[in-house]
């Protein structure tokens, strides 16, 4: 990656390779136009080319470069916030159809990686939830209850139970999450861009996205015109400002039609970029 062994330490000495890419050349013409060759991107990707779109999937850097193959690799169920609390905030029916989508997510990144074939280490025995102190116990409890009355598979292992799988002591009790698992993060993002790929969408490196403006904002149904990334425009290390600074310059007429992976957009102080994007492209 970029040849600098500190941008992706272990995950990159260790990924497969991706699928052989270029940048964009000259203009094309596509359904769908996605920004971003992270999880988002590359899924969309993927699933819109199964479907049967003309789809262009645009990367400022390489596949995977942003958080999609620096991350951990945990494919968890679930947030951070208590299940319960969803509710709280989304009202009922949207916090327990967010609850249903979050706790089957596991199942659809491990069915993917099945059904592709995709290499990346992939193991499904689960997740730990360590609890430091009585305190992290009590909020296991509770996450555990309130995944329980929802049908979930989790269960809360004491200290000893925890110790045993771990090989540790330091931990006041646990949350086996039997949803979840593990995988090699720049493995399945270079698996899913050969799935891609392999479905028909093309998949441009080094091809930053530096505006984004409507063929007909009337008309949305018609096909993006993605413009040649001139060499030298590529907004490598930066790239969420150069989308900014122009989408901002356009706000009336954005197309439609361009899909935003909005995590690697929304960085730091550019976090009002995805509350601009995210209402256009379902306009
Ligand atoms: C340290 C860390 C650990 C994490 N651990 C986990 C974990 O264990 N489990 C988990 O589920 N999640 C984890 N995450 C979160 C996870 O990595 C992200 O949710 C995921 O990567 C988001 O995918 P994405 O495709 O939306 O964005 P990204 O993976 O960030 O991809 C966005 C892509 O868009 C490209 N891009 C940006 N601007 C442009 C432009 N103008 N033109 C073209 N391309 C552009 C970027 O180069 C990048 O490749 C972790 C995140 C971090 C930072």
């Amino acid at each position: 990656m970029l040849d600098n062994a500190r941008s992706h330490g272990l995950w990159e000495l260790t990924a497969p390779p991706a699928p052989e890419t270029s940048g964009l050349k000259g203009s094309i013409r596509v359904d769908t136009a996605i920004v971003g060759g992270g999880y988002t991107g590359l899924s969309a990707a993927l699933h819109l080319a199964e479907a049967g779109a003309n789809v262009a999937l645009l990367e400022a850097v390489e596949i995977g470069f942003g958080g999609a193959g620096r991350n951990v690799g945990l494919v968890n169920a679930g947030m951070w916030v208590m299940p319960d609390v969803l509710g709280d905030v989304l009202g009922g029916d949207y916090g327990e159809r967010l609850l249903e989508l979050l706790g089957d997510a596991p199942k659809l990144v491990f069915d993917l990686i099945e059904r592709h074939r995709i290499e990346c280490e992939v193991e499904r025995a689960g997740t730990l939830h360590c609890a430091v102190g009585l305190k992290g116990l009590r909020e296991l409890e509770q996450r555990v209850a309130q995944w329980s009355r929802r049908g979930a598979p989790v269960e809360l292992l004491n200290a000893a139970d925890t110790a045993a799988k771990i090989g540790s002591s330091a931990y006041a009790g646990s949350l086996w999450d039997r949803r979840a698992g593990t995988i090699q993060p720049l493995a399945y993002a270079r698996g899913l861009a050969r799935s891609a790929v392999n479905a028909g969408a093309k998949i441009f490196t080094r091809s930053a996205v530096t505006s984004a403006s409507a063929v007909s904002p009337l008309v949305p149904t018609v096909a993006t015109v993605l413009r040649e990334v001139p060499p030298g425009a590529t907004a490598v290390g930066n790239p969420a400002r150069v989308l900014h600074a122009d989408v901002e310059a356009r706000r009336e007429d954005a197309a439609a039609k361009m899909g935003f992976s909005a995590y690697g957009v929304s960085q730091g102080d550019d976090f009002d970029v995805r509350l601009l994007l995210i209402p256009l492209q379902m306009g």
